[in-house]
């Protein structure tokens, strides 16, 4: 098993590894990796594997069959090789600080609103939120941004914790997606903001609120109850 050292260090840009296996020359398993794989609407991490001079780009980055898998771009790396790994830093902390302010939201739309998520998707420029939402209106999801804001300012610490699988099911408002809790995992790590928010997350995040910047609210898309969306924007404050 590859220790995924994001889950308790989203800050760790530069680490060693050893080359584990490698598949088809390109698909490459490591002892260790802080290379985030797509999952949970946050896209892979990209970066970089040195072997002496020897540069490797990591273009994906994926999970198959429990195991974190690297693409990289050209063949060469040999089982047992010990290599040096950097992330690509400005787009994975961009990342972090998107799902890290989609927490924030999801928490405002649930305490509110009693909407659960359904769907999102982060990307570099934007992130796309999919929620259920009976009384629904695009003025109101502007006020919850402006509430989100505020809340920025109170610059709330983000932290990781861990819970058993009984814990979690005794606290609901854990898991606000939809679809509910993944099948057979029985230690579930949790994030918190402060003492605001609770979730069942294997992303990366934040350490501190303020880091968000500003929210602001591009566009909203109505589908009927169940099928709500938006999306925003985050900005450095000035
Ligand atoms: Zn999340």
């Amino acid at each position: 098993m590859t220790d995924a050292l994001y889950m308790d260090d989203a800050y760790l840009q530069k680490w060693d590894a050893k080359v584990v296996s490698v598949n088809d020359d390109k698909y490459i398993i490591l002892d260790q990796t802080a290379f985030y794989p797509k999952g949970g609407g946050q896209p892979c991490d990209e970066g970089i594997i040195r072997r002496g001079e020897d540069m490797f780009k990591v273009v994906y980055v994926g999970k198959f069959s429990g195991k974190i898998s690297h693409e990289v771009e050209k063949a060469g790396l040999k089982v047992g090789d010990s290599v040096s790994c950097e992330l690509d830093w400005e787009r994975r902390y961009k990342y972090m600080r998107y799902h890290t302010a989609s927490h924030l939201l999801s928490n405002i739309l649930y305490r509110k609103a009693n909407a659960k998520i359904t769907g999102n998707q982060i990307e570099l420029d934007k992130t796309r939120m999919d929620f259920s939402m009976n009384d629904y209106s695009p003025e109101k999801l502007s006020a919850f941004v402006d509430e989100a804001n505020e809340i920025i300012k109170k610059n709330l610490p983000i932290t990781i914790d861990y819970m058993s699988r009984e814990e979690v099911i005794g606290k609901p408002e854990l898991a606000r997606l939809a679809i509910g809790l993944p099948k057979n995992v029985n230690r579930f790590r949790i994030v918190k903001i402060g003492e605001l928010d609770e979730q069942v997350d294997a992303g990366t995040h934040i350490k501190t609120l303020i880091e968000i910047g500003q929210i602001e609210l591009i566009k909203t898309v109505n589908k009927g109850k169940d099928n709500r969306r938006m999306y925003f924007v985050i900005k450095n404050i000035k």
